[in-house]
């Protein structure tokens, strides 16, 4: 089986979860991937952003309750490679309704198990919402992996401190045994002030090469694409942001590659191919808050 899952959480609101999700899809379906993006947030962000109409019984919430499965949900894209299975408002239903039901915290799993074995995509991406409610609980319980996109502000190390006990408890209790953080990635990088810089130095002293090099800055392109229904890296591909997620995009299969390739190494050629100051981060062509 080809297909990783990947979670993409973060508890607290509003730090770029969708923003991430919606951009390394698309970058990576022009990479030549096969992408399926899952949307298991009642906000339906990532369904809007990416331009799908919402529509009554799209979403997942039926196969979470063992009616039918993901497979019947999945809608092609305006973009090639990727897929979504988008969100509807009644996903919102299911943080009261799946605890009800058996094997409460394998809902998704079982889900999705279809589409899993069809081997058709190299990723699943799941959009999680901001809780550590029963969505981002089944979530994590599927994934081999998670990326938690991490806002450059002052509670950081906390909201990362919070996630990564969970996953810790998701792999204990047998949730996903090989649960594992692919990366952090830090996200509203503002260039202007000392705190973006000092956050994103505290949580690689924490957390090392799982930081990935890349840094996302603050962009105003990437907040206004969402509302023309297209990825940053479409809407104005020389933004950058768009430049910061295209390197990112580079950056997370230069990594998958180094897994499949059974690598236990750091990431040394990150290292050396991106521009990094002297902590180790790349913050190429982030020096203002706003570049365009
Ligand atoms: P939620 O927790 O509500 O799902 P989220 O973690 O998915 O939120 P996003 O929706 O991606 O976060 O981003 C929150 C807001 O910030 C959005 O309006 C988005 O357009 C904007 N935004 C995200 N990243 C950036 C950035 N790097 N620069 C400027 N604005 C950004
Ligand atoms: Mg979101």
């Amino acid at each position: 089986m080809r297909t990783r899952i990947i979670a993409f959480a973060n508890q607290k609101g509003g730090v770029g979860k969708t923003t991430t999700i919606i951009n390394l899809a698309v970058c990576l379906a022009s990479r030549k991937k096969e992408i399926l993006l899952v949307d298991l947030d009642p906000q339906c962000n990532a369904t809007s952003g990416l331009g799908v109409p919402r529509k009554e019984g799209g979403s997942i919430y039926g196969a979470l309750l063992g009616n039918g499965s993901a497979l019947d949900k999945i809608q092609q894209t305006k973009v090639r490679g990727l897929s979504i299975v988008p969100s509807e408002v009644d996903l919102a239903g299911a943080e009261v309704d799946v605890p009800r039901a058996d094997r409460y915290l394998h809902r998704f799993h079982e889900a999705i198990a279809p589409v899993i074995q069809q081997d058709r995509f190299d990723f699943i991406f799941v959009d999680c919402p901001p809780s550590l409610g029963i969505l981002t609980m089944n979530a994590l319980a599927a994934s081999h992996s998670v990326i938690v996109p991490t806002q450059c502000e002052y509670y950081a190390l906390e909201g990362l401190a919070v996630i990564c006990r969970l996953i810790d408890q998701i792999r204990t209790g047998g949730g996903s045994t090989s649960l594992d953080i692919d990366g952090i990635v830090m996200t509203m990088y503002d260039g202007r002030t000392h705190l973006s810089m000092e956050v994103v130095e505290e949580v690689r002293r924490y957390f090392g090469d799982k930081v990935y090099g890349t840094v996302i800055p603050r962009n105003v392109r990437l907040s206004e694409a969402p509302s023309y229904g297209m990825a940053a890296v479409e809407y104005d591909p020389s933004c950058a942001g768009a430049k910061a997620y295209k390197k990112f995009a580079d950056e997370f299969l230069r990594r998958h590659a180094k897994r499949e390739a059974g690598s236990t190494t750091a990431d040394l050629a990150d290292q050396v191919q991106a521009p990094q100051t002297e902590k180790g981060h790349d913050v190429s062509g982030v020096t203002s808050a706003e570049p365009t």
